[in-house]
């Protein structure tokens, strides 16, 4: 798989909820374009946004590309194996147990704002890396929810319109203060 250092490409500028490129669907990128320079760009350039951003992900529409790639990390702090700044291709998703996992989340898209957001526990991706290489892989936890998260961005989809229960979105001020030393609310 390509490796990429959050020391390469150039800061793109992000777009917010409310440009269009967020809610279309991408497109799929086509064999003739794995390998090429403009592909190892954007796949630079979104490791290097996300990195300066201090975001755990980050799609191609949040930068302006209609383009089904997204980059994404996992840091160490998740509780989990980090997972280095990674991209991927034209990724399939097959996702394992209910729709249920609650976590918080936030969006680059969306400045400023938490949210609670139920996830698959677990999935399974296959894609490609910007070479074209094939990757199947499997995924829990963080891992998995910013892989459907970014996956989302792919469709066209918000992790607001995922959520269940709008009292628990939060600016970030008022989430560190009353949400997140809370258990998380109770649904149901
Ligand atoms: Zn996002």
């Amino acid at each position: 798989m390509a490796i990429f250092s959050a020391l390469d490409g150039r800061r793109r500028p992000l777009v917010r909820m409310g440009h269009p490129v967020l809610r279309q669907r991408a497109e799929e990128v086509p064999p003739s374009r794995f390998g090429t320079r403009a592909l190892r760009d954007l796949g630079r350039d979104l490791v290097r946004t996300m990195h300066e951003e201090n975001g755990a992900g980050l799609a191609a529409p949040q930068v302006a590309a209609p383009l089904r790639v997204f980059a994404y990390q996992v840091p160490a702090e998740k509780g989990q194996s980090t997972v280095p700044p990674t991209v991927l291709v034209n990724p399939v998703l097959t996702l394992e147990g209910e729709a249920s996992e609650l976590g918080w989340e936030g969006c680059l898209s969306i400045p400023g704002l938490r949210g609670l957001v139920p996830r698959h526990p677990r999935l399974v991706v296959r894609a490609f890396d910007v070479e074209g290489a094939p990757v199947e892989f499997a995924a829990e936890g963080f891992h998995a929810r910013v892989i459907q998260h970014e996956f989302d961005h792919l469709d066209g989809v918000l992790f607001l319109d995922r959520m269940r229960d709008m009292r628990a979105l939060y600016y970030e001020d008022e989430w560190e203060e009353f949400a997140l030393k809370k258990d998380l609310p109770i649904e149901e």
